[in-house]
């Protein structure tokens, strides 16, 4: 009993102590040095001897708070492919310390603004202090030139500013901006470097069009990104035999409710009735891995993406009776293909 009363004591003291000392501008300016100098220029781990992608937005235009809009930086053996870069996705990429550097081009599924909202703050990561020697190579369907175009447009003045206060080693004015490439799908195959190979294939989103998806194939491992389309056949196509297909999903059964519960605003049950016809249910999700002869399902750009458990079960409702390899994923949600294996390691990003 006495020694307990004595580590009471001692653990009180010590609370004291560190609550004092905590207010101390020195304690307070060499606490804040110690944690800097850790972070130091150290960046995420991604493991180059894989092929392996992180989901940096996992949600739809529909808010859901801790949750980015659509993106998934995939990492074949060290170089990094930016999947679509929609609002937050960013931010989150610098919050994980993405090392830039390895950052090789994004590719955008659609000119939706959930796919693309970001890509100013991607830009800039690619930019300042960056080993890159070009603009930022953009792939995506006919029309990405009018998006970088006018991503540049409205950035002018910024890259001119920072130019001006920074001079060229740090934001060198010739590799401001974005080399776009509009994808051409009579030849699919549009990355094909160090052991890398992205096609593209399309996918049905109508009015959007084109929409597309995108499958990467690196040393004997495969991943499929389906980007925003409806049941596609064509999808099931070029998802044949991959060991990961990151396919979006949408709950119709949860937009019944959601429209019953927001009856009196018509303009949202109208957009919420269009959109019905043209994403994915988790099922038909499931069905599509199925048919394709995927080893893993990993559900992404949920809608409407769930906020706690419950929502999350309801969601998913009915896919466990379909498939039993599947995860949903979350903002961090991080898939590992070590090469030369069959392992599929599901984990979440440090
Ligand atoms: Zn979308
Ligand atoms: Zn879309």
């Amino acid at each position: 009993m006495k020694l307990l009363k004595y580590i009471s004591i001692a653990a009180a003291i010590g609370f004291i102590l560190v609550s004092i000392l905590t207010r101390v501008p020195a304690v307070q300016d060499r606490m804040m040095f110690g944690f800097i100098q850790s972070l130091g220029s150290s960046t995420a781990d991604l493991n180059d001897d894989s092929l392996s992608a992180v989901v940096c937005g996992s949600r739809s235009p529909i808010p859901s708070p801790g949750r980015a809009q659509t993106c998934i930086l995939v990492n074949a053996g060290g170089n990094y492919y930016v999947v679509d870069i929609g609002d937050g996705s960013a931010a989150n990429l610098n919050n994980w310390r993405i090392d830039a550097n390895k950052i090789r081009a994004t590719l955008l599924t659609h000119l939706h603004s959930d796919h693309i909202s970001d890509l100013a703050d991607l830009h800039l990561m690619t930019w300042i202090n960056s080993a890159h020697k070009k603009p930022l190579d953009v792939f995506g369907p006919e029309g990405v030139q009018l998006v970088t175009q006018g991503f540049e447009d409205a950035y002018q003045l910024d890259y001119q500013y920072r130019h001006d206060h920074h001079g060229d080693e740090v934001a060198p004015i010739d590799f401001a901006g974005f080399n776009p490439h509009p994808i051409d799908l009579s030849n699919p195959v549009i990355i094909n470097e160090n052991g890398l190979t992205v096609t593209a294939f399309k996918v049905p989103h109508d009015p959007v069009e084109p929409a597309l998806g995108y499958r990467f194939d690196y040393k004997g491992r495969s991943m499929v990104i389906s980007g925003d389309t409806r049941y596609s056949k064509n999808l099931i196509t070029f998802s044949k035999d991959a060991d990961v297909l990151f396919h979006e999903a949408q709950a119709n059964h949860q937009l019944d409710i959601m429209k019953e519960a927001l009856a009196g605003n018509k303009g949202l049950v109208k957009v919420l009735d269009d959109i019905v016809t043209y994403h994915t249910t988790p099922i038909e999700a499931a069905q599509a891995a199925n048919l394709a002869n995927v080893d893993h399902l990993i559900f992404y750009h949920l809608t409407p993406a769930p906020r706690n458990n419950l929502m999350e079960r309801m969601f998913f409702r009915g896919v466990n009776d379909i498939r039993k390899d599947w995860s949903a994923a979350k903002d961090g949600t991080m898939v590992i293909l070590p090469l030369d294996s069959d392992d599929i390691i599901i984990t979440e990003i440090d």
